[in-house]
C-alpha cells in the first residue's frame, strides 16, 4: 500500500504584510501526496503556490491546521526534502562544480567526496563540461540543470519545485521536462510542482490540483492517467491530452468568471 509522503489538513497561512494587516494567501487547503508521486499544483499568479510549497518545505508555519511530512513535522523532514524555489539561487561567485557541491559541504563530506558526488550528479544532467563555468556564463537552461543536480545530489526522497522552467524557451522547457520525468522514475522521487502552465502539469502528473482565488484554495482534482513514458510531441497533440486540458481550462476561467462578479464558490 501507498503511504502519504504529506498531508495538509484545513491549512490556512497568513503573512505579515508592510501596511500592518496580516494577509491570508491560503485559506482551508487540505490534501494528501502519495509516496512515489507527481503532484502538481496549477493556478493563477497570486493564488497562493509559493505560500504552500514554503510551508511544505518548513519555510513557514501554519497559521491554522497542519503540514505533516510522513508522521513528522516538515522540519524535521528537512533531510529528505530537496526544494528548488522560484528564485535563482546559485552562487554568482562559485563554479559549477563548487555550487553542486555546497550543500554536500555543509552536510560535512570530504572535499573528495562532495566533487566525486557533484561530477556524478553534474553527468546525469549533461553538464560535465561546464563544471568551471560560474553561473554568469551558463544560459537559463544550464542554470536550472545545475540548480537540479545541487538538489539532487543530496539525495532527497521528495523535490519541492516552484515553476523552475517558467522563464524558458520552449524547446529548452521541454527537454527538461523529459529529463525531469526520467529523474522521478530513476530516483523513485515523490515530486511536488507548481507552475501556471496546464499543459506542463498534465504532461508531468499523475494527478494535478487545480488552485483559484485570493486566498487561494484547491478548486478541483485531477486524475491524469495518461501512459507513461511520456514524451511531449507525441502526447500534446492526442484526444484524451486536449480533452483534459479543455475541461481543467474550462474550470479555470469559470472561477475566474465568478471571482469577477464577486460571487463565492
Ligand atoms: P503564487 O505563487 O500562486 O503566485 P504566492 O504564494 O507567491 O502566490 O502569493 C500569495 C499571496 O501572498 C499574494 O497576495 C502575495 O502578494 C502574498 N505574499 C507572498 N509572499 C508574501 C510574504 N512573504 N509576505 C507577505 N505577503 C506575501
Ligand atoms: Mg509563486
Amino acid at each position: 500500500m501507498q503511504t502519504d509522503a504529506f498531508v495538509l489538513e484545513d491549512v490556512t497561512i497568513t503573512l505579515p504584510s508592510v501596511d500592518g494587516d496580516p494577509l491570508m494567501a491560503v485559506n482551508d487547503v487540505s490534501f494528501r501526496v502519495k509516496s512515489s508521486e507527481f503532484l502538481t499544483i496549477v493556478g493563477p499568479s497570486g493564488c497562493g503556490k509559493s505560500t504552500l510549497l514554503n510551508a511544505m518545505s518548513g519555510l513557514i508555519a501554519p497559521s491554522h491546521g497542519k503540514v505533516l511530512c510522513g508522521n513528522d513535522s516538515p522540519v524535521e523532514c528537512l533531510p529528505t526534502i530537496g526544494y528548488i524555489s522560484q528564485a535563482d539561487t546559485l552562487l554568482p561567485w562559485y563554479s559549477v562544480l563548487d555550487n553542486v557541491a555546497l550543500g554536500l559541504r555543509f552536510r560535512g563530506f570530504s572535499k573528495k567526496q562532495r566533487y566525486a558526488e557533484a561530477r556524478q550528479f553534474l553527468h546525469q544532467m549533461g553538464l560535465s563540461n561546464y563544471e568551471t563555468l560560474y553561473p554568469h556564463e551558463l544560459s537559463g537552461g544550464m542554470k536550472k540543470r545545475v540548480s537540479i543536480a545541487r538538489t539532487l545530489a543530496l539525495k532527497p526522497s521528495i523535490l519541492l519545485l516552484d515553476e523552475p522552467f517558467a522563464p524558458l524557451d520552449a524547446f529548452t522547457k521541454e527537454t527538461l521536462q523529459e529529463d525531469l520525468l526520467n529523474l522521478w522514475d530513476d530516483m523513485n522521487l515523490t515530486i511536488v510542482y507548481v507552475t501556471h502552465d496546464l499543459s506542463e502539469a498534465i504532461f508531468l502528473s499523475d494527478r494535478v490540483l487545480l488552485m483559484h482565488g485570493a486566498p487561494g484554495n484547491i478548486k478541483a482534482e485531477f486524475p491524469i492517467t495518461l501512459p507513461r513514458p511520456r514524451h511531449y510531441h507525441s502526447l500534446k497533440f492526442t484526444e484524451d491530452f486536449i480533452t483534459l486540458e479543455t475541461s481543467i481550462r474550462s474550470m479555470l476561467s469559470q472561477s475566474e468568471q465568478t471571482e469577477k462578479v464577486g460571487v463565492v464558490v
